[in-house]
């Protein structure tokens, strides 16, 4: 069952419990229900947050599994999938963060790419 079914699940069971006579006629075990009802929320925010974290740390650990050095650009870059592509060194390494760079010009035979990010540029060094 996932989080979602069991959250529901839980408060259609507070809502049936907060409905029966005998609850309503008592205020104390009526506001624990609503307190217990307080917490399921909580419980449940806190859970949707870690399943978003452990998402982009997946994502991240992904990227750094497929991350090679390109020897010409100086940069890093992933041959294959849907991230194929150069990605800034500079940010990787400081920051663990995988900037994809953006091709910018190209002269006299030279590729540049930039990095949005950082503004680091990334020339082919042997064409100069
Ligand atoms: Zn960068």
């Amino acid at each position: 069952m996932d989080t979602q079914t069991v959250f529901v699940t839980i408060r259609g069971i507070i809502s049936t419990i907060i409905n029966y006579k005998d609850v309503k006629n008592n205020k104390g075990l009526y506001d624990e229900i609503l307190k217990l009802r307080g917490l399921a929320n909580e419980l449940y925010k806190e859970n949707q947050r870690l399943l978003k974290e452990n998402k982009d740390l997946k994502e991240k650990l992904e990227i750094s599994n497929q991350l090679t050095v390109n020897e010409t650009y100086q940069c890093y870059e992933i041959k294959e999938g849907n991230r194929n592509g150069f990605y800034c060194a500079n940010c990787y390494d400081n920051n663990k963060k995988s900037i994809r760079l953006k091709y910018t010009i190209e002269y006299n035979g030279a590729k540049l790419y930039k990095c949005t990010n950082c503004n680091t540029n990334y020339f082919d060094a042997e064409s100069e």
